[in-house]
């Protein structure tokens, strides 16, 4: 099939890469001309596992192009995607402006049935309004061209997105019209060949299932975030209390792990969203409100142990940071933890040493040059001069340190550990301090 995909961010590049790799011919379109000329040369501005070598096999292999020139690629798909983003305007609200400019452009150009297919995650209703734009514009142009908009949310998780876009675990396809929906599942069908996964519903629905899907899952890390801090106070371990939870199969072990607060581009914005839509139409989510406000608090938890633990007084210290993604496999900082923690840090007079497998270019380019801030380019580069380590991001790497190295090179032995990585009785036989969230010592 002919597709073309708006957006090469996380979604827009996977997805389309993929789709190429299933034999389809995909050009992606974006305004960021810069990106798609590195993309063009095979250099892939995003880190997301098995990615790369996809993206230049397919280019080699003729099956994905990518071009900033919106009209030719219009004329080429037989269905479109819009993979833009949804940043979240000033009142948490999502911003529609780059889904409906890319609904213009559709209504600017198509000159045969075309399948319009938002993949961005956008508010319900979003389908009507992306509907209305283009028939506003084929208005303008005083013609006549069928089209079908269909709402067919994303659920790829960076750092396992091609995994996850080459198995989905659902595609969720939502459209009254049944010639979109059979083209669909011939474009899907690659996707889909083990068992049915498709789940056809109506747009609505299909675009608050995108939101109901995240919010649930910061609603399990709020929850437990929530426990974390209870179990603190009054002095259980919250980890025994994960597994003795997990156990019970209603419950399940995915996704309820305690930790320094859940970011991305995607929980935080998301979860917000639902709130504002709930509200505009006179319903108040107390259950959301909870969520992003324990979230909230936990962000700053890292720093208020290691507050705690130098008696408020943090000018002139060093903290080394492990980990400035907002989770393992993925070089996006948007919403993480580690950047509340070094603001904070910084706003209290402290340096920060920090190592990401990943992120640091991305860092450098969010706070550029400073005293305050050096990255490394090894972990235990990081601890030279430090008086704290703080980990942040739970990748791989981190999980088996040397701790008698780790102790000789800081200046004061103590570790924060926002993710649990630790047992607490080994790193404190290996003579450090040991603060975990939840583990009912670190009040
Ligand atoms: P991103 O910010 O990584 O990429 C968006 C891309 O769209 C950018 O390259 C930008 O230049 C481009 N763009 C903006 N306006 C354009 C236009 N008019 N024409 C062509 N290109 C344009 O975003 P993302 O992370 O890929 O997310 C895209 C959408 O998918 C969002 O709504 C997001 O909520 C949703 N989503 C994201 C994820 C994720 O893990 N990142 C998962 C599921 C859903």
């Amino acid at each position: 099939m002919k597709v073309t995909i708006f957006g090469t961010g996380y979604v827009g590049l996977v997805t389309g890469t993929c789709l190429a790799e299933m034999g389809n011919h995909v050009v992606c379109v974006d305004v960021d001309a810069g990106k798609v000329e590195r993309l063009k040369k095979g250099d892939v501005p995003i880190y997301e596992p098995g990615l790369e070598p996809m993206v230049i096999r397919n280019h080699a292999e003729g099956r994905l192009d990518f071009t900033t020139d919106a009209a030719p690629a219009i004329a080429h798909g037989d269905v479109v995607f819009i993979a833009v983003g949804t940043p979240p305007d000033e009142d948490g609200s999502a911003d529609l402006q780059y889904v409906l400019a890319v609904a213009n452009t559709i209504g600017d150009h198509i000159d045969r049935y075309t399948i319009v297919v938002n993949k961005s995650t956008v508010p319900v209703g979003t389908a009507d309004r992306v509907r209305a734009a283009v028939a506003e514009r084929l208005k303008q142009r005083g013609v006549d061209v069928p089209f079908d908009v269909v709402s067919n949310p994303e659920f790829l998780k960076e750092g396992d997105a091609v995994e996850d876009c080459m198995r989905p675990d659902r595609i969720v396809v939502g459209s009254s019209s049944e010639r979109a929906i059979e083209r669909l599942r011939k474009l899907y069908a690659p996707f889909n060949r083990n068992h049915d996964r498709m789940v056809v519903m109506d747009e609505r629905s299909a675009e608050l299932t995108k939101y109901a899907a995240n919010a649930m899952l910061a609603t399990k890390i709020s929850f437990m975030n929530e426990i974390a801090n209870i179990a603190e106070h009054v002095g259980a371990d919250v980890e025994l209390v994960r597994r003795g939870i997990g156990a019970d199969p209603r419950i399940g072990y995915h996704f309820i792990y305690p930790g320094a607060g859940y970011g991305g581009s995607c929980f935080p914005k998301d979860v917000q969203a639902l709130a504002r839509t709930a509200h505009s139409v006179g319903y108040d989510a107390r259950l959301l409100g909870a969520v992003e406000a324990v979230n909230d608090g936990q962000k700053s938890r890292l720093f208020a142990l290691l507050s705690k633990h130098f008696d408020g007084n943090l000018k002139g210290r060093t903290v080394a940071v492990w980990g400035l993604a907002f989770k393992p496999n993925t070089d996006d900082m948007r919403e993480a933890s580690s950047r509340r923690l070094m603001e904070q840090l910084w706003d209290a007079g402290a340096q920060v040493r920090a190592f990401d497998p990943e992120a640091s270019d991305e860092a450098r380019r969010i706070y550029g040059e400073r005293d305050d801030l050096v990255l490394v380019a090894h972990p235990y580069d990081a601890l030279e001069g430090a008086d704290a380590l703080a980990i942040v991001t739970e990748w791989k790497a981190f999980r088996s340190p040397d701790f008698q190295r780790v102790k000789s090179l800081l200046r004061t032995p103590v570790i924060v550990d926002g993710r649990n990585l630790y047992d607490p009785a080994i790193v404190e036989e290996a003579g450090l301090a040991y603060y975990g969230i939840g583990r009912g010592r670190s009040l």
